[in-house]
């Protein structure tokens, strides 16, 4: 799955568009003098009224804009932002009225996500307001631009073609030439450097908006959407970290030797940390382009590829999604409504621009489900439509919640969701929807391969995910200061990951910055949270199915039981700590990341056998 396969979510509108740090509207006239105080529990339902239609018309217009890009969508789109944005700032200011109140649990939840609901809350004063807004404007606008220009000429004398992400990424995912690998990575992380002083003077800015809310600094508000004190998230963190960092070390360890025999001592030691410009992905987060090169003898080819029987069975992309939809529904869960096939983009339009980033979105908050994606018939896709799928079928659940219990449990619920969906698409389930014939199941032998396969991005995602946020909330808190910005994040990827740049770096650099998140302003640890949980869920629908045999190989496909206690915790929403929503499917209060060793245990026994006798670690 790819990086940007997490910036999905349509859903959460107001967090999605604070990511963006879309905040310019609070920059206007002062407005009329605010009203009197209302009763807390009445200013809160008179929140949940106005935001029904401000983000119905929010939706539209997104959705206009991103299925059919102009310079009039655009300007719309914008406009409608921030009106909204304006909206859900000011009335965060007037909640702070509240702040010293006895007020009853559902209005002080409520109260409390309204304060959540920007990610970058800008200070009171206007001037500020107006830094703060361009600022995230100029570093979205430099990440979403950036180019690296190589230096030189063609060999017609052209100076040579400047490279986008996209391209640079390509030649990352693909290429085995180190010397390609490197410059692409050198290249692609020039792009943040002029980033530096505006981040630094944004994360000022950011701050004393938190700190006029009311928290302590950006990293501890965002902390403080998981129901606990921020301090005790850290230790939750660092938990699950624990957890499932012996299994990381293994497949590391691994990988390492793998990269060693195909490139040699000079580009990859055999001991040590490895070199970040050769796994695949431009900041080693996922592995899976590389599985090639670490595919183990004979169980490596995984016999199938669901592509290709798709392609056999003359699939389209809409019988794709029928294929998806019928996944929910085996479960019991309604099929998806008349208007989700009518008004969809599920394939890309021949006659205009659109974004064809996959996304999932319920344009009423009730029924008016779509997704929007350029599929195709390939593997990846079928994936991603199962994942999609799930974040409409969340979306409809909670669909009675008042307004601001519209969004998953916590971050990480709701990407969660179609991914532990999508760990059930297994050869089993395959066979039962007439996909993949019974004869071509891959017997046993083949698991380490599968298992190794989905390691590569599920497993090595773990330090990264984990690591993202460490830096920013010693950024937020001044524990990392401006002058150690890079050192500490090529420390913390050292520490974490075992990973080194390939590239000499100094405080001229800016690393973080050449992650999307970092200007984008969207926090990181959801994604760490959301991977521990989704195998916390497919632990749970297979124990509610009494799958006996590896946990791997288990497919709830069907199982009622599932689709009742599931839906039961969907329905509930952000409406109550999310450790009650992990009660009503899981039974437990709490994130454990053992159902993913579980699930990978096989994997761990084959690397262990494979690196006797090495010095692992770094
Ligand atoms: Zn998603």
């Amino acid at each position: 799955m790819s990086t940007s396969n997490y910036f999905r979510n349509a859903s959460a509108i107001a967090l999605t568009l604070a990511g963006t740090g879309l905040l310019a509207s609070c920059n206007g006239p002062p407005g009329p003098k605010p009203p009197p105080k209302l009763e807390a529990p009445k200013f809160v339902e008179q929140l949940n009224h106005d935001l029904v239609d401000l983000n119905r018309e929010a939706n539209a217009a997104g959705w206009t804009q991103a299925t059919d890009i102009t310079v009039d969508t655009q300007y719309l789109n914008s406009k409608v932002t921030e009106r909204y944005l304006e909206y859900f700032s000011r009335k965060a200011g007037e909640a702070k009225a509240y702040d010293k109140d006895q007020l009853d649990a559902p209005t002080a939840r409520s109260l409390n996500l309204l304060k959540l609901g920007v990610s970058a809350p800008a200070p009171a004063d206007a001037t500020k307001r107006a830094e703060l807004a361009s600022l995230t404007t100029e570093l979205d606008a430099m990440y979403g631009e950036g180019k690296y220009c190589p230096p030189g000429t063609n060999k017609d004398g052209r100076k040579t073609d400047c490279k986008n992400l996209d391209e640079l990424s390509d030649t990352i995912a693909t290429s085995r030439n180190y010397q390609e690998l490197t410059d692409a990575w050198a290249g692609w992380h020039t792009i943040s450097r002029p980033m530096r002083p505006k981040y630094q003077r944004f994360v000022e800015l950011a701050n004393e908006g938190a700190k006029e809310l009311g928290f302590r600094d950006v990293g501890a508000m965002w902390r403080a959407g998981y129901d606990m004190p921020a301090d005790d998230f850290t230790k939750e963190m660092d938990r699950l970290w624990m957890q499932v960092k012996p299994l990381y070390d293994q497949l590391h360890c691994y990988v390492r030797a793998r990269l060693h025999d195909r490139y040699g001592d000079k580009v990859q030691a055999a001991t040590g940390p490895i070199r970040a410009d050769l796994l695949g992905n431009m900041w080693a987060q996922e592995w899976g382009n590389i599985y090639d090169l670490v595919a183990p003898k004979g169980a490596g080819d995984l016999g199938f590829d669901i592509g290709e029987l798709l392609e056999a069975k003359k699939k389209d992309p809409v019988e794709m999604v029928k294929m998806g939809e019928g996944f929910y529904s085996s479960l019991g869960l309604a099929p998806l409504p008349a208007t989700f096939w009518q008004r969809s983009q599920i394939t890309r339009p021949r006659d205009r621009e659109v974004v064809c980033h996959a996304s999932a979105w319920d344009l009423d908050n009730k029924d008016d489900l779509r997704i929007k994606m350029c599929t195709k018939v390939n593997s990846d896709d079928f994936v991603t439509i199962h994942h999609e799928l799930g974040h409409n079928y969340y979306q409809r659940a909670y669909n009675q919640q008042p307004y601001l219990y519209l969004n998953g449990a916590n971050g990480g619920f709701h990407e969660a969701i179609g991914d532990f969906i999508a760990l059930s698409i297994t050869p089993e389930y395959l066979v039962q929807i007439g996909l993949l014939d019974r004869s071509k199941v891959p017997s046993a032998d083949k698991d380490v391969g599968l298992l190794l396969r989905q390691a590569m991005d599920k497993v090595a995602f773990m330090p990264f995910s984990y690591l993202v946020d460490k830096w920013r909330w010693g950024v937020f808190d001044g524990t990392i200061t401006p002058a150690n910005y890079n050192q500490a994040w090529v420390d913390l990827k050292l520490k974490y990951q075992g990973i080194v740049p390939p590239v000499q770096r100094t405080e001229a650099d800016f690393d973080p910055g050449a992650k999307f998140h970092i200007p984008g302003n969207t926090s990181y640890e959801r994604y760490f949270i959301a991977r521990v949980l989704q195998f916390q869920f497919y632990k749970a629908a297979c124990d509610m199915s009494v799958w006996k045999g590896p946990l791997h190989r288990c497919s709830f496909y069907g199982n009622k039981e599932v689709g009742q206690r599931l839906n039961q915790m969907l329905a509930m929403g952000a409406s109550k700590p999310w450790p009650d929503a992990l009660q009503a499917f899981t039974g437990t209060r709490e994130i454990s990341g053992r159902p993913m060793l579980e699930y990978f245990a096989p994997l761990q026994a084959w690397l262990e056998k494979q690196n006797a006798g090495k010095q692992c670690g770094w």
